[in-house]
């Protein structure tokens, strides 16, 4: 089992496979002038598979593929199955827009997937384009309708955005009423791939939780599951669950079980550090599996206590300016 300095278990690693899209989330990416990792220095589904296989070797239990879109890199499927197969991987994990599922996700079920996060951060189409500026707003609503039917735990992630999409808040609590779905409202982080952002945040988790509260004043917590980055709660008879995650205020470091590794190999331990080595090169240059592990665990000893102390660590520019694009949301 991986341990880090602070004595918190790691079992959970988020691999982002790609860092292109095909949407524009406004909160994500900038319109244009993006700069994509050139293709030889993504990881490739080799030296990846490589990684999952060693992680799993000491105890990580659960994969997140994410991105970037994951489905716009070729040979996903393919490469699940192979995920799907590694030995004492418990769980497979997918976030994706849901832009290239629909019809698709049958294929998921078979694969064994074991929840999908769907990003829907609008149930009007005009406010989706708005704020993805693309107009896929139709087929995301597809492939939920697909996750439902093929009975996979999904859970909505939505940003909620100040003057973008308060207006959908309640809409989405509605959609938990016969649907057994979690819609997981998240706070805005400054990963937006610009470096321009408001220093504060108005709509944060607490606030939102009360703007719920105002129309569903018996809505009650309930049990969150361990390492839940979201607070959990429900509305007496609805068939799902409403969470709030507060990836601003960071309420959630003291139990975080994860590890992430970014599409060119960069592993980080904490969302907010600016990477702490590049697995990619040390695997390139040779390793054996034992140096590769052992860079990992040396990473693990060194780790920051929470988000505040991994973003006041990045050093001369510890300004936030990529994108959760590049990182793996
Ligand atoms: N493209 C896929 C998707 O959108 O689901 C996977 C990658 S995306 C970066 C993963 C998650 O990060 C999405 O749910 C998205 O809403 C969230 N995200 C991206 N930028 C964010 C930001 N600035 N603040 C909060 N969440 C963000
Ligand atoms: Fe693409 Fe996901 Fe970022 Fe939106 S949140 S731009 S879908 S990577």
């Amino acid at each position: 089992m991986l341990v880090d300095n602070h004595n918190r278990a790691i079992n959970y690693v988020r691999l982002a496979v790609t860092d292109r899209c095909n949407l524009r989330c406004f909160y994500c990416m900038p319109e244009e002038g993006i700069n994509y990792v050139k293709r030889s220095e993504l990881l490739s589904y080799e030296e990846m598979e490589r990684l999952i296989r060693l992680f799993v070797s000491q105890g990580i239990t659960k994969v997140r593929i994410t991105g970037g879109e994951p489905f716009l890199r070729k040979g996903m499927f393919d490469f699940l199955t192979r995920l799907s197969n590694i030995d004492g991987l418990k769980d497979i994990h997918i976030t994706t827009n849901g832009t290239l599922t629909a019809g698709k996700v049958s294929q998921l079920k078979s694969i064994g997937i074991k929840s999908i996060n769907l990003s829907l951060d609008s149930l009007d189409k005009a406010r989706f384009f708005e704020i993805t500026r693309r107009d896929e707003f139709k087929t995301v609503m597809n492939t939920l309708d697909e996750l439902i039917y093929h009975d996979i735990p999904t859970k909505i992630n939505c940003v909620v955005m100040d003057g973008k999409n308060i207006d959908d808040i309640i809409p989405m609590v509605e959609l938990t009423r016969y649907k057994n779905i979690s819609v997981r409202f998240i706070e805005e982080m400054p990963f937006n791939g610009t470096g321009d952002h408001p220093a504060t945040l108005f709509w944060t988790s607490a606030k939102t939780i009360e703007y719920i509260q105002s129309s569903y004043s018996d809505m009650y917590k309930i049990e969150d599951p361990a390492y839940s980055t979201s607070f959990n709660y429900q509305i007496p008879n609805f068939a799902g669950t409403v969470g709030f995650i507060a990836a601003y205020s960071r309420l959630f470091c003291g139990s975080c079980n994860r590890i992430r590794v970014t599409p060119q190999g960069v592993m980080k331990t904490c969302l907010y550090d600016n990477g702490i080595f590049n697995i990619k090169d040390i695997m390139r240059n040779g390793a054996t599996d034992q140096q590769v592990i052992d860079s990992l665990k040396t990473a693990l000893s060194h780790r920051a206590k929470d988000g505040f102390e991994a973003e006041k660590n990045r050093g001369i520019s510890n300004q936030v300016s990529e994108s959760m694009a590049t990182i793996g949301g």
